[in-house]
């Protein structure tokens, strides 16, 4: 999915694995900044690419963020920039983000001053606070052909067009997916039809958007009860009933 190069929005959420987001950002920033047309070569080009660009701050942490952590932030957005002048804030695993940094920075994300934008990545859309993922645009990419959204199971869940129940139980007979891939795939399946729904909204398609919102709510649930050891099949199907209901 391409990201906007016009309009950009204060706040995107971009979903997917690690390595493939961190390089849409980058080529994102490239394309963006860059005088000749994300050439990938260009001093500008190199700098993004080694996180070192004045106009992208980069923020990470391996285990949660802190306030102090966030600080950068408010002291960056305290200066006007240029007419025209642009800021990113992109935050690495925003799932780490507590619940005291979420709120801490929920008006500066639903209004940031002009030019400055936010970008969050994480691979789990579900861990992210609702209060903050309301306020963004949400982005799933999609990657890789071993990645989850080329799962048969992904599949069966990602469209509007529903499967015959026999059909889907004998994609399930064949698969293989462990408990714990389950909540990957789901995580996914919350972030592609929050996708949906969010272009539903934009599109004023309200029944759609009331369908997707109601499909999103399956899947929190069933990640808060996520399949035991030996109970994925009966998971999967008693998923795929409710799913299949609200189409
Ligand atoms: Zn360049």
């Amino acid at each position: 999915m391409m990201l906007p190069l016009n309009n950009i929005p204060p706040a995107l959420i971009l979903v997917g694995d690690t390595t493939s987001i961190f390089s849409a950002v980058i080529t994102y920033l490239q394309q963006l900044f860059c005088t000749r047309s994300s050439c990938s070569t260009c001093s500008t080009c190199l700098l993004i690419q080694q996180q070192q660009f004045y106009a992208a701050t980069w923020l990470s942490t391996d285990k949660h963020y802190t306030l102090d952590d966030l600080d950068i932030i408010f002291s960056t957005t305290a200066y006007t920039l240029q007419e025209q002048g642009k800021h990113f804030f992109i935050i690495n695993s925003a799932d780490l983000l507590t619940p005291a940094c979420s709120n801490s920075l929920l008006k500066m994300v639903e209004e940031p001053p002009v030019g400055y934008h936010f970008i969050f990545l994480t691979s789990r859309l579900s861990a992210i606070l609702p209060t903050i993922r309301s306020r963004c645009t949400v982005i799933t990419l999609i990657t890789t052909s071993n990645s989850v959204s080329t799962h048969a199971l992904f599949t069966c869940f990602a469209n509007q067009k529903s499967l015959p129940l026999t059909d889907f139980l004998k994609i399930l007979d064949q698969d293989a997916t462990h408990e714990h891939e389950a909540l990957l795939i789901i995580d996914a399946l919350i972030a592609h039809w929050y996708a949906k729904y969010q272009k539903a909204i934009t599109e004023s398609k309200i029944q759609e958007a009331q369908r997707a919102q109601k499909i999103i709510l399956v899947f929190q649930q069933a990640l808060a009860k996520p399949p035991m050891p030996g109970s994925s099949k009966i998971f999967w199907r008693t998923l795929y009933l409710t799913f299949n209901h609200l189409l």
